[in-house]
């Protein structure tokens, strides 16, 4: 199974993939990975691009890099992993470069589409958690974090609630393949609207 984690800064993605992944050990294989990233390549590709000045790329370019990146990610790690029958959790995908490049970037929805279809082609999440999260409260736990002077964090509060609309879009938009868990409540809480989530759509 496939199961990416989306959202804005400071939505908690990292711990509850951390968490998702300790509850389903050691029943199953899991395989804990994040965009951009994932692979060295890839991981070189996220260095360049959080090292550079925020967005100075234009959202084109930059969306070209994070598919580069992907490519990557999903033929060396993602692909292989799924064939094996493994889990894999993602910390953040393809919803990612739709809210991000698309919504708040101003790419054109064709545009990312196209992407979307070279590059991931089938390799569809079977399960992706939108941890919602008001971008204001988001903002502050990003910058609580030891080190989180993320370049990246430096965009006004508008990209940051085109960015939450953008992901309750898509969940609304594709409900078979999204939840939306609430990511305002304690880290106990939203691991365990995560759970219910995954048992739901995806029975062992
Ligand atoms: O999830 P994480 O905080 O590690 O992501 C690193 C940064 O990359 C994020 O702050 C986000 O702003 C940026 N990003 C992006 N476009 C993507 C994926 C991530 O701008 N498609």
């Amino acid at each position: 199974a496939f199961i990416t984690f989306e959202g804005g800064e400071g939505a908690g993605k990292s711990t509850q993939v951390e968490r998702l992944a300790r509850r389903l050990r050691p029943a199953r294989t899991v395989v804990v990975t994040r965009e951009p990233g994932g692979t060295p390549r890839a991981e070189e590709i996220r260095a360049a691009l959080l090292e550079g000045r925020a967005r100075e790329h234009g959202p084109f370019a930059e969306a070209l890099l994070f598919s580069a990146a992907r490519l990557d990610h999903l033929d060396r790690l993602i692909r292989p992993a799924l064939a094996r029958g493994e889990v894999v959790l993602c910390d953040r995908f393809m919803d990612s470069t739709r809210a991000y490049q698309g919504a708040a970037g101003g790419l054109p929805a064709a545009t990312v589409a196209a992407l979307e279809r070279v590059v991931v082609g089938r390799t569809r999440p079977d399960l992706t958690l939108i941890l919602d999260l008001d971008p204001e409260q988001g903002l502050a736990r990003a910058r609580a974090r030891a080190g989180a002077a993320d370049r990246f964090e430096a965009e006004t509060i508008e990209f940051h609630r085109r960015l939450r609309d953008a992901f309750r879009a898509i969940a609304a938009a594709e409900p078979e393949r999204c939840a939306v868990i609430d990511a305002g409540r304690a880290p106990d809480a939203v691991e365990a609207a995560i759970r219910a989530a995954v048992a739901a759509r995806l029975p062992a």
